[in-house]
């Protein structure tokens, strides 16, 4: 059993409701379960700034899932939600789901980077991931404060909720 961090992100056809299903979606992935959730987070696209606001969010699983098992499961979720794969890139998406950090594992392959290459600078990954574990530490033994430190937030803001329909669907409370 590997616990692991995924990080989500939408801006398009209803962004919360794309994360909200997602968290779903991920309770489904077979041999794997959520153990916590994030509240969403709203803040304004990285890249191209002509589309619209990016909500964010982060999940903690558990799985017996390799780590390229759970990226194939975490695709089919991206397409099951419509995504479209562009050339533009970080363009407008319905769903994405970035395997963060995967155990202590280090993986660098053709199809993986973990943990996730650019998640150090990034705020929306980064203030989610405090929320469901403070104390947490990349596998290089950095804490996630340090790196907090080094991230301002920005315009991130947090929203007032939590990811939904968990409690009917994976009988988990939010942040449980
Ligand atoms: P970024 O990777 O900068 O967040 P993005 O999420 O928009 O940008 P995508 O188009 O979703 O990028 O993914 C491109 C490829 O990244 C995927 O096909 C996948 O093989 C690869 N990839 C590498 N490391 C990871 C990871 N840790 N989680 C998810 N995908 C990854
Ligand atoms: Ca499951
Ligand atoms: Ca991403
Ligand atoms: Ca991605």
């Amino acid at each position: 059993m590997t616990r692991c961090y995924i990080g989500l992100g939408s801006n398009q056809a209803d962004p919360q409701a794309q994360v909200n299903a997602a968290c779903v979606a991920l309770a489904r992935i077979p041999l794997t379960r959520v153990v916590a959730c994030s509240s969403l987070y709203r803040s304004r696209p990285m890249g191209p700034q002509d589309q619209p606001a990016y909500i964010n969010a982060a999940v903690a699983l558990h799985t017996d899932l390799n780590a390229e098992q759970l990226l194939d499961s975490l695709q089919q979720i991206e397409q099951q939600q419509g995504r479209v794969r562009k050339a533009e890139r970080w363009g407008p998406r319905t769903l994405d789901l970035d395997i963060l950090l995967f155990g202590e594992e280090q993986i660098s392959t053709a199809r993986l980077q973990v943990p996730h290459y650019h998640m150090h600078a990034r705020a929306f990954v980064l203030y989610p991931l405090a929320e469901l574990q403070p104390e947490l530490q990349m596998p290089d033994g950095t804490p996630l404060q340090q790196l907090l430190n080094d991230c301002p937030r920005g315009d991130l803001e947090t929203l007032p909720v939590f990811i939904q329909q968990l409690d009917a669907q994976t009988g988990l409370t939010p942040n449980g």
